[in-house]
């Protein structure tokens, strides 16, 4: 259990508060690292459950469960809303949506990624490839985290987005309105719902209380087919969307793992002094000699670099973007092979 809140709310008191305003938080297993994610349930005309969980046998159970311990039942929900494109927050959504006839309500954007998941996927993992390959990452490895990737698919499902949301518009319930805003940078569909009346944020995961969310790269919402890049600047962007939440007058905020968050502001904070000594850290590996976005995963990872070589190039590629922004790094391609190294300006 972590320690209390820096206002000295404890958690039971911070779930206590969404508990008072009908948010009732539901811990759903997942097979991933990340551990259980949070889906919320909305007591409120309609009945709302934010994000599902993973597409699992596990997670439907439980989901079951928490909802029956509330008096309610999966065909009871009447209005269905993902958060975001990762598949432990929405891969249970076409079954729920199919039991219960709820609307599935996302960010536009994000509608037609979700409808065509199987493509989506099969495109987001070329993509992937690509880069990683320019990014210095043996060929051998990057197959191997192919055929991972597309074992993981099955914990996804594709859905047909009934009701698309766009960005600043109001979801409107009989007892609150939550305003809908996309804060992309965790991914590209980040989409956060803020209660004013209350000061409460269902933030995803765009801001956790114990882990820092990982800005990955991804295939910027709408890409074509075939697109190569301009490589996304996911930790640049997510940076921008943390700005605009720490402006923000919140007294809750609800996160997609873990626990309740009551200051939004220092967490904040802490994350950006985080991202700034990362950045000097790479720095200070790229001044000593031009490297890969790779070979400076495995000075700063080990072999984390090579098990989970996507997630840190993503790491790496996101602060050296800080560092390109800043003209402190310059960025080179081998004429030969391709592969990218960067060099201290
Ligand atoms: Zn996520």
């Amino acid at each position: 259990m972590d320690a209390d809140e820096p206002d000295g709310r404890g958690e039971d008191e911070l779930l206590g508060q969404a508990a008072d305003a009908g948010i009732h938080r539901l811990a759903i297993p997942t097979p991933f690292q990340v551990g259980r994610v949070n889906a919320y349930l909305i007591e409120d005309s309609p009945l709302t459950l934010i994000d599902s969980g993973p597409n699992s046998g596990k997670a439907l159970d439980e989901l079951e469960q928490a909802l029956a311990a509330r008096g309610h039942a999966i065909e009871d929900i009447e209005l269905l809303v993902i958060t975001h494109q990762h598949i432990d927050h929405f891969g249970l959504s076409s079954i729920l949506a199919r039991r219960s006839g709820a609307e599935v309500a996302a960010l536009d954007g994000l509608a037609p990624y979700l409808r065509a998941f199987g493509t989506s996927t099969e495109l987001d993992d070329r993509f992937a490839q690509e880069l990683m390959l320019r990014h210095g990452i043996p060929a051998d490895v990057v197959t191997a985290l192919r055929a991972v990737s597309a074992s993981f698919r099955a914990w996804g499902s594709a859905v047909e987005i009934t009701r698309p949301l766009h960005d600043g518009e109001e979801l409107r319930l009989r007892d609150r309105t939550l305003r809908v805003l996309h804060r992309p940078g965790h991914s590209p569909s980040d989409t956060v719902f803020y209660d004013e009346s209350r000061a409460i944020l269902l933030a995803a995961d765009h801001l956790i209380k114990h882990i820092s969310s990982n800005p990955l790269l991804a295939r910027p919402l709408g890409a074509r087919p075939d697109y190569t890049g301009p490589r996304p600047r996911a930790l640049v962007d997510y940076i921008a969307s943390l700005e605009l939440t720490r402006a923000m007058d919140l007294s809750l905020v609800l996160p997609g793992h873990g626990m309740p968050i009551a200051d939004h502001v220092s967490l904040i904070d802490e994350r950006f002094r985080m991202h700034r000594r990362r950045a000097e850290r790479i720095h200070g590996l790229i001044a000593s000699q031009p490297r890969t976005a790779h070979e400076i995963a495995v000075e700063l990872w080990g072999n984390v670099a090579v098990t989970q070589a996507f997630l840190t190039i993503s790491e790496v590629l996101g602060h050296v973007d800080l560092l390109l922004a800043s003209g402190r790094v310059a960025e080179r391609a081998d004429a030969e092979d391709g592969v990218v190294r960067f060099q201290a300006v």
